[in-house]
């Protein structure tokens, strides 16, 4: 029985039609999920569309996420917007939490049994948090601690006196 977090949603008590839900993603989420991003603050907007046969998820997510700059490895805070879908189906099938992406839209889907009464939305918000920031996380042009970019000048050349001692032992 798969761990269900207070990021989920039941949707077999659920009438046909759109139902809203809002999420806080704060420190205690992105510490409890143990990913790489460690602090942020945002807010997920989660409208439910129920049908006969699936339920289509749509997300909007607004905030900001704490992650470590590439270039001087201080933590900073960027920005984050999120918007897309995720398609839910039902087969017993098809178990587990595989995502997959269809065709040319950037709609998503996720196969549950359908003796699962809830949808755990903790994963995809995590990665969707995680995927709407950019490959590259650096500060703007300017920004990097300076402290910080002095000692990884003063980390390397340490190493290279290391390597140099190697030498003088052998
Ligand atoms: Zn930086």
């Amino acid at each position: 029985m798969p761990r269900v977090s207070k990021y989920a949603v039941f949707h077999q008590g659920l009438s046909l039609g759109e139902h809203t839900y809002e999420f806080a993603l704060d420190d205690v989420f992105f510490e409890n999920y143990g990913g790489e991003i460690k602090r942020g603050d945002c807010k997920a907007t989660v409208t439910v569309a129920k049908t006969a046969n699936l339920l289509s998820v749509h997300t909007v997510i607004e905030g900001k996420a704490q992650v470590s700059c590439d270039r001087c490895l201080e933590e900073f805070y960027m920005p984050v917007f999120f918007d897309g879908t995720l398609v839910v189906r039902f087969s017993y099938d098809r178990e587990g939490y595989d995502l997959e992406r269809v065709g040319d839209t950037d709609d998503e889907i996720l196969w549950l049994s359908p003796d699962i009464d809830a949808v755990d939305l903790e994963e995809y918000l995590y990665e969707s948090v995680y995927l709407s920031l950019p490959m590259q996380k650096v500060h703007p042009e300017g920004e990097c601690d300076p402290d910080m970019l002095a000692r990884f000048v003063r980390v390397s050349s340490d190493e290279e006196d290391d390597e140099d001692g190697q030498e003088e032992f052998e």
